[in-house]
């Protein structure tokens, strides 16, 4: 980024809530920021964190960061204390940055916070240092430290295949190594204008096309939440190129009564992940000359290990397609033994986009990369005669609801407490608006009654609006194997019939 400001400085580097900001002016701030972090002791390898809805300040607080060698880690503005306290201590964060918005979430836990110092980014609030004034007040850092593909860049969590959030480790490498195959799948140049309305704590909104903007030295128009008509009207009005976003996304604009007379013509091609687009969707947005490129990848790969191309939508419908340059897929068998085409099996990513590991987690690492290299993605699907790659199932107990991931695991430990519960599965049913509906099935205590509101209710202080049941079952008990595990692609099948 800093490079593209010394080639094109006066050219536009942001667009937020109709304010512009050139590559001179963005590479500014980070320097001053930088500077500021430094004269708190920020040094290379040291985390800094930033808590927020999507905002310029959180773009410069990675930049900055960066510019000194230290890991930025973005936190997900939908968890409660509880959770964020978790993540900040388990991540050793040094200094962090919190939106306004959000310092009331955060406040009652910040004395179990290992942080040195917390900014908050808008606004004066006591107890709290202001960032902007301060970094204003900092002179700019003369350069970057010299940092290395292999070192650490972000660290951003997400479960993985089990229940405990757990901190990726992207380096330098994997992210620079998606915006390399995203100019591959769809080309990009800087006369580009990209719109981010997914959240940039998510390796999607980050990374998919908001980096590769900045890599490119294009355009980036930064939404701070996905608001359909925003979007629509934000397209018109800076001529976007390319947007990242869930097929759920795509489907709101498309329902929302300003679509049919928005002029799409600027829309070079709409980035998916997260779930194949549905043929409606394709058929829909084609006929009004936009095509999807779809991807298949998770936040440990920073994210995208496929790409569908247009080209491909309809001929491999359902597919998330193939490959980038330098990476590899197979399929394997529970002993890890790879499977011809069209054998269902655990997808098995390799290239330069895997992360380099889980923080402060030897064996997870060990458990999610084996020996030769291969991540275990934990999702199940089969190669075709071609390569292309199909997803049918999960292999992980993981809900996706409205785009965000939900584990079971960790739903269940919350719902235990409750003194009416005896036994709680946490599965995802089929829903039309979410895609999934995190669904608790419930065995209860003699003479005890429980509702939906009751048990949310009971759940709220503890976990993230997004993770609490959307439906409750209750059942006499819940089927078992033998060893005593739930079987719940039983209770799925009760519940589908
Ligand atoms: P995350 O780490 O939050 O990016 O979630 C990654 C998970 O999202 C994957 O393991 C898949 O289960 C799911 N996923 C991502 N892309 C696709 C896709 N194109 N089709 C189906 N599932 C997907």
């Amino acid at each position: 980024m800093l490079r593209r400001a010394a080639l094109n400085p006066e050219r536009t580097a942001l667009v937020f809530e109709g304010q512009e900001r050139s590559y001179a002016e963005f590479a500014d701030r980070v320097r001053r920021q930088a500077q500021l972090l430094r004269e708190q002791g920020v040094c290379v390898g040291d985390r800094v964190g930033y808590l927020g809805f999507n905002h310029p300040a959180l773009l410069e607080t990675l930049f900055a960061a960066q510019t000194l060698g230290a890991i930025f880690v973005p936190l997900n503005f939908r968890l409660t204390a509880e959770e964020l306290t978790f993540i900040i201590n388990d991540a050793g964060i040094h200094t962090l940055v919190v939106d306004d918005a959000l310092r009331p979430v955060l406040e009652p836990a910040r004395d179990k916070l290992c942080c040195q110092h917390f900014f908050s980014s808008e606004s004066e609030a006591e107890g709290w240092r202001h960032l902007d004034s301060e970094r204003d007040a900092a002179e700019p850092i003369a350069g970057p430290v010299s940092v290395d593909q292999h070192d650490i860049a972000v660290i951003m969590y997400t479960s993985g295949t089990t229940g405990l959030p757990k901190g990726a480790m992207l380096t330098h490498g994997n992210l620079l190594w998606n915006n390399i195959n995203a100019s591959m799948a769809f080309g990009g140049t800087r006369d580009d204008v990209v719109l981010t309305a997914a959240p940039l704590f998510h390796i999607g909104g980050l990374n998919v096309m908001t980096l590769h903007a900045f890599h490119l030295g294009s355009k980036l128009v930064l939404l701070r939440n996905f608001d359909p008509a925003l979007v629509l009207e934000n397209f018109e009005k800076y001529k976007v190129t390319h947007m990242f976003g869930a097929p759920a996304m795509f489907l709101f604009m498309s329902q929302h009564p300003q679509f049919e007379n928005t002029d799409l013509s600027s829309i070079q091609t709409l980035i998916c992940g997260a779930a194949p687009v549905p043929e409606s969707l394709i058929e829909l947005y084609g006929s009004r000359g936009v095509d999807f490129c779809q991807g298949y990848g998770l936040t440990e790969t920073a994210p995208f290990s496929a790409f569908l191309t247009p080209e491909f939508a309809i001929s491999k419908l359902g597919s998330a397609g193939l490959p980038p340059i330098y990476s590899d897929t197979r399929i394997v068998d529970p002993d890890n033994k790879p499977l011809p085409a069209g054998e269902k099996g655990e997808i098995c990513l390799y290239g330069p986009n895997i992360m380099k590991g889980y923080w402060n987690r030897p064996d997870a690492t060990a458990a999610a990369i084996d020996s030769e290299g291969w991540f275990h993605s934990g999702d199940i699907g089969y190669l075709d005669e071609e390569g292309f790659l199909f997803i049918c199932d999960r292999l992980k107990d993981m809900v996706i609801s409205g785009g965000e991931n939900v584990y079971p695991a960790e739903v269940e430990g919350v719902l235990y407490k409750h003194e009416a519960i005896a036994e709680v599965a946490v599965i995802g049913m089929p829903d039309e608006k979410w895609g999934e509906a995190v669904t608790a099935v419930v065995a209860l205590n003699e003479g005890k009654s429980l509702d939906l509101e009751g048990l949310r209710d009971f759940a709220k202080d503890h976990l993230a609006k997004y993770k609490l049941p959307l439906r409750l079952e209750i059942v006499d008990a819940l089927p078992r194997n033998p060893a005593g595990k739930v079987l719940k692609f039983v209770l799925k099948e009760e519940l589908e019939s």
